[in-house]
């Protein structure tokens, strides 16, 4: 699809992050010399980590004056809220950077529990708090003569998307060097896919993985180890070994990092646009290839995942069927 930008000399491009770790503003540096490119390319015009643009600088801005706005994290206060929608309302094109943007991320794994519950642990029941007030962040607070202001903690971990309207994705956690200099290569050309594409091959990890030749064609599973229990084989498939591997499941277009690392997909890329649920994709096809028929037996070879959320969901419970309602 090509859409005129509406430009000045340079595209007005913005960074912003909101629950996320970093890694994505990590992975922009991580462009190299490549970043000099973008800099000489574009007009930065926000970027929080590394520039010292304010809310206000943007606010100024005319409506769409940003060509693109690349968004990182999910999305869990209202101040992430109200940057989103600034942003969205400023930008041309807004893209979801990065598994948390995209998928609601590790940060969604929080929405397991309730606000109250998360909150009481971290505020008087963790092992490293002392607070016998139990003292918690007020919203509002006054004193000698000064009034601030915090964000409000929201109920559920969203992903951008879930909040407003995007235009594209760039999957990841975080996204490579690689897919992040095409993606750009993309917009700035003007040669961009279908509003709403995710940027990234639109087929299963496995393809590209260097050990696709070794993976069964028939699984059996009698165990299941973690990475950690056992001596893994550099080139044979993980599945093929006991050890789960979302690579069936998951988007290609990390050129298989983690498998040619010696450790297995843990499915940031998210799914491909046939997979509904991405963890349910995979669930369903390993307990299918349980060996054992006997209940007893089966539950002894499922015990080898003791986290099932944390393994099938790690980077998209915000977008799957199990996600919680409310904001
Ligand atoms: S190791 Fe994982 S990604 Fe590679 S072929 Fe096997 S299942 Fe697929
Ligand atoms: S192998 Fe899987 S977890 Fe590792 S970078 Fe690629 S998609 Fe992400």
């Amino acid at each position: 699809m090509k859409r005129r930008l509406l430009m000045s000399a340079k595209p007005k491009v913005a960074f912003y992050w909101c629950a996320s770790c970093g890694g994505c503003e990590e992975a922009v540096v991580d462009l190299a010399e490549d970043i000099l490119g973008v800099v000489e390319a574009v007009d930065i015009v926000l970027w929080p980590v590394a520039m010292d643009f304010k809310k206000r600088d943007v606010e100024a801005m005319a409506d769409k004056s940003i060509v693109a706005a690349l968004v990182n994290g999910a999305l869990r206060t209202s101040e992430q809220e109200e940057m989103a929608h600034l942003l969205r309302r400023k930008s041309q094109y807004l893209i979801a950077y990065g598994a948390c943007a995209h998928l609601g991320g590790i940060p969604s794994l929080a929405n397991q529990f309730p606000r109250e519950q998360i909150l009481k642990y971290v505020y008087e029941d963790g092992p490293a708090i002392v607070n016998e007030q139990k003292t918690r962040p007020q919203l509002e607070f006054k004193e000698n003569g000064w009034h601030v202001h915090l964000p409000e903690f929201r109920n559920v971990v969203r992903s951008l998307d879930q909040v407003v309207d995007v235009d594209y994705y760039i999957p990841g956690c975080p996204p490579t060097p690689q897919i992040t200099k095409a993606a750009i290569g993309a917009l700035l050309q003007g040669k961009l896919p279908a509003k709403g594409a995710v940027l990234a091959p639109d087929i299963a990890l496995c393809d590209e993985c260097p050990r696709k030749a070794s993976k069964p064609t028939d699984l059996s599973f009698t165990e299941f180890k973690r990475p950690h229990q056992k001596v893994l084989d550099p080139e044979k498939c993980f599945l093929a070994q006991g050890i789960v591997c979302l690579g069936p499941a998951t988007r290609s277009g990390c050129e298989a990092a983690c498998t040619k690392g010696n450790m297995p997909c843990s499915g940031c890329f998210g799914p491909t646009s046939r997979v509904k649920d991405q963890g349910a994709k995979i669930l369903s096809s390993l307990s299918a290839n349980v060996a054992p028929k006997e209940e007893a037996e089966i539950v002894k070879v499922l015990d080898g995942i003791p986290d099932p959320v944390g393994t099938f969901y790690r980077y998209g419970l915000a977008k799957s069927l199990l996600r919680r309602k409310g904001a």
